[in-house]
């Protein structure tokens, strides 16, 4: 069983406690919001909510140093501007604030806000690589999301789920879920539905990865 971690310093960290509590291979999900409680987890999720405010907080508490160094080896998913977070570099949209910095990590470019600026929300059935049951569509619940750009390390990572249709001015195909190693990036928020087949997914990833690493 493996001690799962949620960022807790803005967005939709509660719903995401709560769907992976509800997973036998987890022992507990926590809230982490400083270099004490991430040390304490072996896994983290970053959540959605707002890019740019989560790296102002987790800056101006001195926390960005531990939460750098955590993503670079160990397990981690980011959903939607969590996804930001772990990508290298933001195309449009709107960057960070000023001199802010990503963590990086995923290999890909991002286009934040790529549906419209508005409260423009919807729901997309998507094919996710991997999921239990995958045949059955997963809910796909995305709030002005971000999506991927561009693949930049196209040897080692993985595309997870694409569009299957045009939604507005973005395209079917366009990439909206990705692997990379350790990390894993979804434009989409698996945690305001009741299917925990993404969070699933996930903590498998995170325990084969680390069975991985101990060998
Ligand atoms: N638009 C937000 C950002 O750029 C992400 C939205 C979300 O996480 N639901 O950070």
């Amino acid at each position: 069983k493996i001690r799962v971690g949620v960022l807790a310093l803005q967005g939709a960290f509660s719903e995401h406690i709560i769907l992976l509590n509800t997973l036998p291979q987890v022992s507990e999900a926590v809230a982490v919001r400083n270099a004490q409680e991430i040390a304490q987890v072996d896994a983290l999720v970053i959540p959605g909510g707002e890019s740019t405010t989560m790296a102002l907080i987790a800056e101006r508490s001195g926390f960005w140093p531990a939460l750098q160094e955590f993503v670079q080896t160990r397990p981690t998913w980011g959903t939607c501007a969590g996804m930001i977070l772990l990508s290298e570099a933001v195309t449009s949209g709107g960057t960070l604030k000023g001199d802010q910095k990503l963590l990086g990590g995923l290999g890909i470019s991002i286009k934040r806000n790529a549906f419209g600026t508005q409260k423009e929300s919807f729901e997309a059935g998507l094919h996710v690589e991997g999921l239990d049951n995958a045949e059955r569509l997963f809910p796909g619940v995305f709030i002005r999301a971000p999506v991927i750009d561009e693949i930049l390390k196209p040897e080692d990572v993985q595309v997870v789920a694409k569009l299957e249709r045009d939604y507005g001015k973005t395209p079917k195909g366009t990439i909206v879920a990705v692997r990379r190693g350790h990390l894993l990036g979804s434009a989409f928020h698996p945690e305001l539905t009741r299917d925990n087949r993404m969070h699933l997914f996930f903590v498998k990833m995170a325990q084969d990865w680390i069975a991985s690493q101990s060998k």
